[in-house]
């Protein structure tokens, strides 16, 4: 296996010079993206673009998510140790370690099959240890686990989700980028049982969260 080199580490301080440059604040956000080894979470003929503020195919036909766009998301999550997480799309488990590195409570739905395999082994391996990864229908959150102090979809959502809405705890958050073709990335912060407030900061661009479910279940 590859390892965490002095060199990664390197590319990694550069990586959060940019990221910082475009923006982002936080400083618990810039540490942990200081900290994730990217280059282990890509496929092997990308390693060496690992710290380039871009997004890469990774299995499935999916990707994982520009660094950029996991700290803006993330920055808007405002998470606090021990916040219980729900990630929509885990993919190559990215996100999911930036949300461990930040000591939240990670839950974390997959609907593609293989990804959901590849990345259950994975994330345990490189010391990232989730509090439930799930083979499931993002659409619907997690129900049995909620209610979350935020929730994050990594997909772009065609409408919001109401079940997401109803699975925030008061004063949760819900990052959500909207749109077909493209996405604004929108905050819903809940303020009571009914009552929402809905901030838009700007346009990104997501593979979609995909609706239909026939292929659940069925590799
Ligand atoms: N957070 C990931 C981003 C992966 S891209 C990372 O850091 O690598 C978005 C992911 O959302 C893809 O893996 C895709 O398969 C998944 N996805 C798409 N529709 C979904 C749905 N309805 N439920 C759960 N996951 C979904």
């Amino acid at each position: 296996m590859i390892k965490d080199l002095p060199k990664h580490r390197g590319l990694r301080n550069q990586l959060v010079a940019t990221i910082k440059a475009k923006g982002i604040e936080d400083d618990s956000v810039l540490e942990a993206i200081s900290k994730v080894p990217r280059h282990l979470f890509m496929d092997s003929g990308f390693i060496d673009f690992a710290y380039q503020d871009k997004p890469f195919p990774i299995a499935a036909d999916q990707t994982i998510s520009q660094p950029y766009t996991v700290a803006f998301q993330t920055e808007l999550l405002e998470v606090k140790p021990n916040d219980k997480i729900l990630e929509i799309g885990t993919g190559s488990g990215y996100q999911t370690a930036i949300l461990i590195e930040l000591k939240a409570e990670v839950y974390s739905i997959e609907r593609q099959k293989e990804l959901y395999l590849l990345t259950k082994k994975f994330l345990p391996k490189v010391g990232y240890v989730s509090k439930k990864l799930v083979f499931g229908d993002g659409y619907l959150g997690l129900p049995d686990n909620a209610p979350f102090d935020g929730i994050i979809v990594t997909a772009g959502a065609p409408y919001v989700p109401k079940s997401l809405l109803s699975q925030l705890k008061i004063g949760g958050r819900l990052v959500i980028p909207v749109g077909k073709n493209t996405q604004v990335m929108t905050l819903y912060t809940r303020k009571g049982e009914k009552e929402f407030d809905k901030h838009e900061y700007g346009d990104f661009r997501f593979v979609p969260l995909l609706k239909d479910s026939n292929n659940l279940g069925s590799t």
